[in-house]
């Protein structure tokens, strides 16, 4: 079982005198610059000119150019888009890092696959919320939290991961729990997961029942009802207490189908088709590919957004939600 930490493992006296840079203010920026500061720590906010500036300085805090929150921060944390880290790091962060900082990711992708390579009189840690930004900040509102995991990749200092517990705190994390994993481990599981899971699976078995069932003549906006509309419910139900719990709420006849079609429809090759995806997330092929796309200004990813979002599922989508009142916007 892996390591578990709670509030009372937390000392918030590491970070006593220390300032913290959260460099990025998007999801994750904001949600943890936030909390942090309600927290009682010093944060500065380090940026380019544009949107996040603005909406950083509308929240009251003092926001710099990335090189010189870096220079007033023992403690920066990467909060840019991963694919962003790497130059910003190599023009601004690294040449402004002394020795005994602690340099931050929420995510492994770049220290994993080499992206960035920090110098080794410093700390590298991850704190890495299992939630987006706005449920980061939400819960920490409600007096919850959102579980984070934590993982050291340099412990230059000897106090890397007293600084990653007080950290995680300051975001609200300990009052859930807080996981201790590796940048590998979490690199390679969050890449599997919405590759082949949570986003990328999802989709993909949504778009082929939708698919199904209009190309066999029924009505799209039915479709649309059966295979994602429900979708949540069910989801909801599993996330509350597993496949029995929801299993408990659905009828017999639903109950046999799922036990006898299920693993029908998610056969052999679609474990052979899984574990090649996980293989191009280890061996980083995937991670190649990514940065590449890139360099080239992103045309596969572009292309595919663009199929997607004039997708037949997108346009039903969005006529049926106009009629619920549920997704009224208020
Ligand atoms: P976002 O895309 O929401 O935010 C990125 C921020 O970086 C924006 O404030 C943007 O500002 C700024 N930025 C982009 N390029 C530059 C640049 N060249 N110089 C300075 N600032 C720049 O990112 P996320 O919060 O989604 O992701 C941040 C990290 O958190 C990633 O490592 C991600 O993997 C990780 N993570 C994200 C989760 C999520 O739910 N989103 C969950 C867990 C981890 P501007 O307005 O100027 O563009
Ligand atoms: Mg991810
Ligand atoms: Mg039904």
């Amino acid at each position: 079982m892996v390591q578990k930490y709670y509030e009372s493992d937390a000392d918030p006296r590491v970070l006593e005198g220390k300032t913290i840079a959260v460099v990025g203010y998007g999801s994750q920026g904001r949600g943890q610059a936030l909390n942090l500061r309600d927290s009682g720590h010093r944060v500065v906010i380090g940026l380019r000119p544009g949107g996040s500036w603005q909406k950083a300085s509308e929240d009251g805090f003092d926001v710099y150019p990335v090189a010189e929150a870096v220079k007033l921060a023992d403690i920066i944390q990467i909060l840019l888009p991963d694919e962003h880290q790497g130059a910003v790091y190599r023009t601004e962060i690294l040449p402004n890092l002394v020795s005994n900082n602690c340099l931050m990711f929420s995510h492994g992708f770049n220290i994993h696959y080499g992206q960035i390579v920090p110098p080794p009189d410093i700390d590298v840690i991850m704190v890495a919320p299992k939630g987006p930004g706005h449920m980061v900040r939400r819960t920490y509102e409600e007096g919850k939290g959102v579980p984070a995991l934590i993982a050291i990749h340099q412990n230059y200092t000897g106090k890397a991961k007293a600084i990653a517990l007080a950290y995680a705190q300051g975001i609200g994390a300990t009052r859930a729990v807080v996981l201790e994993t590796t940048f590998a481990e979490e690199t390679e599981t969050d890449l599997f997961g919405e590759q082949a899971v949570l986003c990328g699976g999802v989709t993909s078995l949504i778009k082929a029942g939708f698919e199904t069932l209009v190309n066999a003549g029924y009505d799209p906006e039915m479709a649309y009802l059966e295979v994602l509309h429900e979708l949540k419910l069910i989801v909801d139900l599993i996330y509350e207490g597993g496949f029995t719990t929801m299993r408990d709420s659905i009828s017999n006849t639903a109950k046999y189908g799922d036990l006898t079609r299920g693993p029908r429809v998610i056969g052999p090759e679609v474990y052979m088709a899984m574990e090649e995806v996980l293989e191009e997330i280890q061996n980083g092929e995937f991670a190649r590919e990514w940065m590449l796309e890139n360099l080239v200004n992103r045309p596969v990813f572009n292309a595919l957004t663009r199929a997607d979002e004039e997708h037949l599922i997108e346009q039903v989508g969005a006529e049926v939600r106009d009629l619920m009142p549920q997704f009224k916007k208020k």
